[in-house]
């Protein structure tokens, strides 16, 4: 079985997008927000069969733990209400996708968060997420400023109240920027890979997981910089006085493949234990071309891990095994399906 740990419905009817904008606009006229429009079981599964569905089986994966379009997250736009709203709407309608193809999606959930909120009304969406509508995690903005960077590290107490309820419900996070509203910042280009890297620093800094060693973080997009840079992050774990990477960080830290290139994607398995890397292809998202190198789709992600010719405990472990454990409410509810 091959799962593919990071897809975004990019691909929603119009209605849905239409519907946020209505919504900005009311919130910067002090409005009510409209209400939100009907959108057709035929419509959604139209918007799935022609893309990520198609692609998925085209490419040969069976499953997708599937998340809202994570550059409309958007969180530094509007104020808590309004993220309150998009979150909403936004899970609702992943939840409808994977009612109608139980067998390839399953739910991860959008946080209604906010600069400089606190995160109750975040920890409370993903605990209706899970327990309503049998998602099995969570997309975790580190940056709800979008790109400003003025929330305090992953391993400041202000994210503890989210941690206490990924633990209590036993569900991990995808550690994932959304939109850039800085200019310096491309969002997939620049914002995402920033991110990933930054907070993997912060983890390295702090001492997150020894408050929460059930904690579990997937790092996006490869890891960012951090595999090409692994004896950068080594040394300074050992100049802050930190343990080894593999005892401090990595328990609890796993990275994707959405790396679109074959040699990012040989580093990342010559770099990193093969038991903190899940399949993924964040597909369809960030980079949509086809190389004219090979040919191929960028975010065809399963060839170059194809091409490593792994063996087959390792390929077992990279496609469905290491997000079976990291995700254990996909491994249960794959479990009662008998797979
Ligand atoms: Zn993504």
């Amino acid at each position: 079985m091959i799962i593919d740990c990071h897809g975004h419905y990019t691909t929603a009817p119009p209605q849905h997008e239409t519907w946020r904008k209505e919504q900005l606009s009311a919130f910067a006229e002090g409005l009510a927000s409209p209400s939100y429009p009907a959108i057709t079981d035929d419509e959604i599964r139209e918007s799935i069969e022609q893309n990520q569905l198609r692609l998925l089986r085209e490419r040969g994966a069976d499953m997708t733990i599937f998340s809202p379009r994570a550059s409309a997250m958007g969180h530094h736009l509007g104020d808590e209400r309004v993220s309150g709203e998009w979150a909403r709407a936004c899970n609702d309608l992943i939840a409808r996708v994977a009612g109608l193809f139980p067998q390839t999606f399953i739910g991860v959930c959008q946080l209604p968060q906010s600069p400089g909120a606190d995160l109750k009304a975040s920890a409370a969406e993903l605990e209706r997420c899970v327990l309503e509508l049998g998602f099995v995690g969570c997309n975790l903005n580190p940056d709800p400023s979008g790109g400003m960077w003025t929330s305090p590290p992953l391993t400041d107490r202000y994210w503890y109240p989210m941690y206490e309820k990924m633990c209590e419900l036993d569900v991990p996070a995808m550690v994932h920027v959304s939109a850039s509203a800085n200019p310096n910042f491309h969002a997939t280009g620049a914002h995402y890979i920033n991110a990933d890297t930054t907070a993997f620093m912060q983890f390295i800094q702090g001492d997150l997981f020894a408050d929460f060693p059930e904690l579990r973080l997937v790092i996006p997009h490869g890891g960012g910089a951090v595999p090409y840079h692994w004896g950068r992050y080594r040394g300074l774990a050992d100049m802050l006085k930190k343990p080894p990477l593999a005892e401090h960080v990595m328990r609890n830290v796993s990275f994707d493949t959405c790396v679109y290139h074959q040699p990012g994607i040989n580093l990342l398995f010559d770099v990193i234990d093969v038991d903190n890397i899940l399949f993924g292809s964040e597909m369809v998202g960030a980079v949509r071309g086809i190389d004219p190198e090979t040919g191929h789709y960028f975010d065809d992600t399963k060839r170059y891990v194809d091409a490593l010719d792994l063996d087959e405990a390792d390929a077992a472990a990279v496609y469905s095994g290491n997000a079976r454990r990291v995700y254990p409410r996909l491994d249960q509810a794959l479990s009662a399906r008998g797979l």
